[in-house]
C-alpha cells in the first residue's frame, strides 16, 4: 500500500515520506486515510461520471403521440424518481388508437356490437355503453357496470349511481345534462376490478366516446378510470382533486361514489373537487354546502 503511494511521488519527497512512515510504523500507527473533503479530492470526484443512475421520486409516464399532460404528476423534482410501471405497457393505448373519421356515438356502439373481444362477455347480461348528453361539457368516467347496470344496460343506476345522481344535482345539473360512461362496458364477475387485458381491449371505445363528445371537463370516478386515462399506476390519492390534462381536456380524478358509500367521511373532499369542476364550468358554487 505504502509502495503504491510512493510510486506517484517525487524521489526526494519519497525519501522523506518513507522515513516519516517508518517512524509512524515504529510507534504503532499503520493505517492512513485520505482526506476526501480536501478541495483537490472534491474536484476529482466532481469530475467523475455518475456511477449510479439518478433516483427519481415521481413516475415517468410513457411518451405518447398526444400524451396526457400530468403537469403536477411529472413536475420534475430536484432528485429524479423511480420509474413506475404504467398501465397498459407500451405501445400506449393512445398511440395505437387510430382516429375514426367522422366518428359518432352511434358508430362506436355499432362497432362494439355484441362484443366478445374479452372474457367479460361470458358473464354479462347487457353491454353498458354510456348515457347522457352527447354534447355534454362534463363527462363522468367510472370503472365498469355493477349488477344493476348490467341488468338495465345503463351506467350508474345502482346505489353508487344514486349517490352520483345526487352529486350531479348538488352541482346544479341534471343527469341528462352530463354524460356518464365506464372504462369497461361489461360487468366484471362479482364486481371485481377489471383486469389489464379487459381494460386494454375496451378502453379504445371510451377514448372514442371522449373524442366524439369533446367535453370541457372529464371527471374520473375512482382509480381505475384515472389510471387508465392517465396511463399511470399511481394511487388516486396522489393526484385526487388536482387539475390534470387528458389529450387537451381538463381532467380531475375524485373518489368513486362506491367508495363514498363505504367512507362517508370522504364526501367533503369529493364535494370540494366537484366545486372546482363547477368553477371551471361557470356553475354557481353555493357557499356553505359541504356534503
Ligand atoms: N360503478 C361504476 O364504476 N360504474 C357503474 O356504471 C356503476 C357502478
Amino acid at each position: 500500500m505504502i509502495e503504491i503511494m510512493l510510486e506517484r511521488i517525487p524521489a526526494a519527497l519519497q525519501d522523506k515520506l518513507s522515513k516519516r512512515l517508518s517512524y509512524y510504523e515504529d510507534i504503532g500507527i499503520r493505517l492512513f486515510y485520505r482526506d476526501r473533503t480536501s478541495s483537490a479530492g472534491a474536484t476529482a470526484l466532481a469530475e467523475e461520471p455518475a456511477a449510479t443512475p439518478t433516483i427519481q421520486e415521481e413516475p415517468i409516464l410513457p411518451k405518447t403521440a398526444r400524451p396526457p399532460v400530468l403537469s403536477k404528476l411529472v413536475s420534475p423534482s430536484p432528485l429524479a424518481t423511480s420509474r413506475v410501471d404504467v398501465l397498459p405497457p407500451k405501445p400506449s393505448l393512445f398511440e395505437s388508437l387510430n382516429k375514426v373519421a367522422n366518428d359518432t356515438l352511434l358508430k362506436i356502439r355499432e362497432d362494439i356490437g355484441d362484443c366478445t373481444r374479452c372474457k367479460l362477455h361470458h358473464g354479462r347480461n347487457k353491454i353498458v355503453f354510456g348515457d347522457g348528453n352527447p354534447k355534454a361539457e362534463l363527462v363522468f368516467v367510472g370503472e365498469g357496470p355493477g349488477r344493476d347496470e348490467d341488468a338495465q344496460g345503463l351506467p350508474f343506476v345502482g346505489r353508487a349511481g344514486k349517490l352520483l345522481t345526487q352529486m350531479i344535482e348538488a352541482m346544479g345539473l341534471q343527469r341528462k345534462n352530463v354524460y356518464i360512461c365506464n372504462v369497461v362496458k361489461c360487468r366484471p364477475p362479482e364486481n371485481r376490478t377489471p383486469e389489464r387485458d379487459e381494460v386494454g381491449t375496451c378502453s379504445p371505445f371510451l377514448l372514442r366516446q371522449l373524442d366524439v363528445i369533446a367535453p370541457k371537463v372529464i371527471v374520473c370516478l375512482g382509480s381505475v378510470a384515472a389510471q387508465t386515462l392517465l396511463e399511470t399506476n399511481r394511487g388516486i390519492s396522489h393526484f385526487r382533486g388536482e387539475w390534470l390534462e387528458f389529450r387537451g381536456t381538463k381532467l380531475l380524478a375524485t373518489y368513486h361514489p362506491a367508495y363514498l358509500l363505504r367512507n362517508p367521511n370522504a364526501k367533503g373532499e369529493v364535494w370540494k373537487d366537484l366545486q372546482k369542476v363547477m368553477a371551471v364550468l361557470g356553475l354557481e358554487v353555493k357557499k356553505g354546502k359541504s356534503s
